[in-house]
């Protein structure tokens, strides 16, 4: 097996999703008491989240960028960034890296096209939905990104830092997703994207009114794949 370095800690709520899927799904293909051989990097996410909301980008690539060199020396074959947001700094992260970084939304792109999506709606950080990094990547593929509307992403934006990175789920807030959701299926979108890695924490991939793309697990399923590959 290979082994896999996480930058995480955006939140450590889904890093410790993405802990478990791993694991669950090395242990479930290799058999026996197998699981993932990892090394994880678990950021503040206090600092984190000052930092994007002061617009502090070059500081935080330079934080994200010392976090791969650090994986890779200290023998990580290959990357992951546990989060959505932070593959706005992509690129910087990747050439520090100097080994494979995986990319959540190439990886979430594959699969929608796979699947014979053409139009999809997303939802995210406000920086996920309203800046172009993500949705330029999956539409690259041929797939038409739709987001909800202004107020909505306020309140989705709103949620997922005072909330869910915060481990706490409410009721409202599912309520509030579900008519999302619902308007997105009117609006005749083939699926949503949860581009956010704390959004499958509101709603049920498996029972919903459009299907759903839960980019954490088919993140973390992408890193089994490649921790097994070899
Ligand atoms: N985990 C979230 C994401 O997937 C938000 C955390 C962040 O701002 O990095 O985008």
């Amino acid at each position: 097996m290979r082994k896999l370095g996480l930058i995480g800690g955006m939140s450590w709520v889904s890093t410790a999703m993405y802990y478990e899927a791993i694991n669950k799904e090395v242990s479930r293909r290799a058999g026996g008491l197998a699981s993932a051989p990892l090394l994880i990097e678990s950021h503040d996410f206090g600092r984190i989240s000052e930092l994007q909301a002061a617009g502090g980008w070059d500081e935080l690539g330079a934080i994200l960028s010392d976090s791969a060199r650090r994986l890779a020396g200290a023998g990580a074959e290959g990357l992951i960034l546990c989060t959505n947001t932070m593959h706005k700094l992509y690129d910087k992260v990747a050439e520090a890296a100097g080994v494979p970084v995986l990319h959540i939304g190439e990886v979430t792109a594959q699969k929608l096209k796979a699947d014979g999506v053409r139009r999809a709606g997303l939802i995210g950080t406000r920086f996920t939905m309203n800046e172009s990094f993500y949705r330029d990547r999956i539409e690259a593929h041929g797939i038409e990104i739709t987001l909800p509307d202004e107020g909505t992403r306020t309140e989705i934006d709103r949620i997922i830092f005072e909330e869910l990175a915060r481990g706490e789920v409410k009721r409202s807030s599912q309520r509030k997703l579900k008519t999302c959701l619902t308007g997105m299926a009117q609006a005749r979108q083939q699926a949503v994207i949860l581009g956010c890695t704390e959004l499958v924490m509101l709603v049920d991939p498996g029972a919903n009114v459009l299907p759903v793309y839960d980019t954490t697990a088919l993140h973390a399923r992408a890193a089994a794949d490649w921790i097994l590959s070899a």
